[in-house]
């Protein structure tokens, strides 16, 4: 467990990496806290267990899928990245295998913007493939979009929606009913907090048995 203090005005918990993370402001008595969160902590620790382990299971069972194509995984230090339907990886020289992964994820959500932005009559400047630790995309002030390269592990809808989502925030900034109202008119699936949850363990193990993430 780790404890955050942080002068925010309500102490919360965080699952995100399966281990407990307690923010809260200076003299918030912890041990309380968790014995009064111990039931949802015992039930969403459970959950991120059951769904990592679905996630080990689809990758020993299928491989690691990029961009929609279930991949074989051998280890090659000679000549890392993608070649035909096998992906060698070197944990050395992973830069190579990660320049590749951004060049193929930019010219696929490269192609969703496109689509989206043409429906609602907008044009974003920039977009980034970066390495976020926590979240999908961003959007900025300057219409610049931001991406997370552990998109190009997720399947097409997914993408769909998060390139959706964040198009939709040049024009509205928050999620309220004219953002759902726009984003509705883009026809994507909206995933469940489950399937985001799942996403997220399956994509960040993905990233780690190619040793592009620790
Ligand atoms: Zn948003």
């Amino acid at each position: 467990m780790k404890i955050i203090w942080r002068n925010v005005k309500y102490p919360r918990i965080d699952l995100r990496d399966g281990d407990v993370v307690v923010i809260a402001p200076p003299g918030t008595d912890i041990q309380m806290l968790l014995e009064k969160k111990k039931g949802w902590i015992d039930k969403n620790l459970r959950l991120v267990k059951e769904l990592k382990r679905k996630a080990e299971e689809d990758i020993v069972k299928h491989g690691i899928r990029i961009l929609d194509r279930y991949m074989d995984m051998r280890h090659n230090c000679k000549n890392p990245g993608i070649h035909g339907n096998t992906v060698y990886i070197c944990k050395k020289r992973n830069d190579l295998l990660k320049r590749q992964l951004k060049n193929m994820l930019r010219e696929d959500l490269n192609a969703r913007v496109m689509k989206f932005s043409k429906i609602l009559e907008i044009e974003p400047n920039r977009i980034y493939i970066r390495e976020q630790k926590t979240k999908w995309g961003s959007c900025s002030s300057l219409g610049n979009l931001s991406f997370n390269l552990l998109l190009v592990f997720l399947p097409e809808h997914f993408r769909d929606y998060v390139v959706a989502h964040e198009i939709t925030h040049l024009l509205y900034r928050n999620h309220g009913k004219k953002f759902k109202e726009t984003l509705s008119r883009l026809n994507v699936r909206i995933p469940t907090k489950d399937d985001i949850l799942f996403m997220w363990y399956y994509s960040t193990l993905c990233a780690q048995k190619l040793y592009i993430k620790k």
